[in-house]
């Protein structure tokens, strides 16, 4: 595993700091008779999972196993025996198991801190909501929902119950990606001129992937937002203005309601540019690169669970960098736990999936219209 990011590291130390003072400074609180102080900066943070579909059984439930400051402790699921022998695998009371029409009594469970929706893309705003009228902080997968309507509404729905929103980004707690930003931000190699990112999957048939009701979109929505992310924060700019070319191959069953490739650019105020593809129909890529004055930084796989590979050549040489594996999604979650526990807000908050939203619907106007279109 790797070390916390410094600044996660002090707002880690920050909040155990917090507590351990509140512990020595009122000695008349109720835990102060005879018992030991409770130790909260040691207490994990139970996370209850909503959908139990690839990513969660895959990914995610595995990697409690990795992380530091959290535990699964509750699943949401409308198929209660997958629940049961989910929960038996991984230790959750089989009373915390919920459907999703008794979920709303997961205001009840003080085992719960943080709900994580992992549904298809158009629930992610009803079980925010829900989650945030629950008295729960709420980690939400990519792409935050459909529109950039129902993006405010999440944010609206969280700050009105105090709760906390981060999007589940994880790329961005990830030591590749966070390695790529600082050569940036510190114009090791000079100023970002290009960045080129591609991400696509062949699909299988029959997903709610392409259903439009369901993912609001095809390969730009699912899998291309990690390219448009990228060049986001690579750069630490908003572009200001976009183009898209997209095709839709109907003679594809797959293809009826959403684009199956899409191809587009960004254009920031710095001058930098962004190119980027996606598509659900050729074999699995995932990767970028991007070009400063004095080198080129390329990196495949990028976007992938693990194994991601960066090299930079720069004037006659390529170098491999050294830089350590980590589980994404638990260090993703930590970064979470710490943001709850510390108070802070997390690096990627509803706000940042609301701004990929803003910049996804343009994309698909330009695609639509045929023209660049400002943002
Ligand atoms: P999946 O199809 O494997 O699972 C979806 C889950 O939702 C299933 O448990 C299914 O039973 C449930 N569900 C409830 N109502 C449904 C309905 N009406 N139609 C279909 N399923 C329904 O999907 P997944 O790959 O686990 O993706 C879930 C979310 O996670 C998506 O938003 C996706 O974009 C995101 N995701 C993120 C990453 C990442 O790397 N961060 C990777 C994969 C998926």
């Amino acid at each position: 595993m790797h070390p916390p990011t410094d600044l996660s590291r002090r707002r880690f130390l920050q909040a155990s700091a917090m507590t351990a003072l509140a512990a020595t400074t009122i000695p008349n609180l109720a835990f102060a008779q005879d018992q030991p102080a409770p130790n909260t900066a040691d207490k994990k943070i139970g996370y209850a999972l909503v959908g139990l579909g690839r990513l969660s059984t895959n990914q995610l439930l595995p990697a409690f196993a990795e992380s530091k400051h959290c535990k699964v402790t509750a699943l949401v699921s409308g198929h209660p025996d997958k629940a049961k022998q989910l929960a038996g695998g991984f230790g959750v009371p089989e009373k915390n198991i919920y459907s999703y029409e008794n979920f709303d009594t997961i205001k009840d469970n003080p085992d719960v801190d943080v709900v994580y929706v992992v549904l298809p893309n158009s629930m992610h705003a009803e079980y925010t909501i829900r989650a945030a009228k629950a008295g729960k902080h709420v980690l939400c997968e990519k792409p935050m929902a459909n529109t950039p309507e129902e993006c405010q509404q999440m944010i609206d729905a969280c700050k009105a119950a105090n709760k906390k929103l981060m999007i589940g980004y994880r790329l961005r707690y990830e030591p590749h990606h966070i390695r790529a930003i600082e050569m940036v931000q510190k114009q090791t190699y000079g100023k970002l001129r290009m960045m080129n990112a591609e991400h696509s999957f062949n699909i299988g048939p029959n997903q709610w992937r392409t259903n439009k009701k369901l993912a609001g979109g095809g390969p730009l929505m699912d899998v291309g937002i990690y390219c448009l992310n990228f060049s986001r924060y690579l750069s630490g700019e908003e572009p200001v203005a976009v183009s898209a070319q997209s095709f839709q191959d109907k003679s594809d069953p797959r293809f009826q309601e959403v684009e199956s490739s899409m191809a587009f650019t960004l254009h920031f105020p710095s001058g930098a540019l962004a190119a980027c593809t996606t598509s659900y129909e050729h074999a699995g890529v995932g990767q970028f690169h991007f070009m400063t004055d004095k080198a080129l930084v390329a990196c495949d796989p990028a976007f992938g669970y693990g194994g991601l590979k960066m090299s930079v050549r720069s004037g006659g040489g390529v170098e491999m960098l050294d830089i350590p594996q980590v589980n994404h999604f638990a260090s993703e979650m930590d970064h979470f736990a710490e943001c709850v526990t510390g108070n802070q807000t997390p690096r990627t908050p509803g706000e940042e999936g609301l701004q990929d939203l803003k910049i996804m619907m343009k994309l698909y106007e330009s695609a639509a219209t045929g023209k660049t279109v400002e943002v």
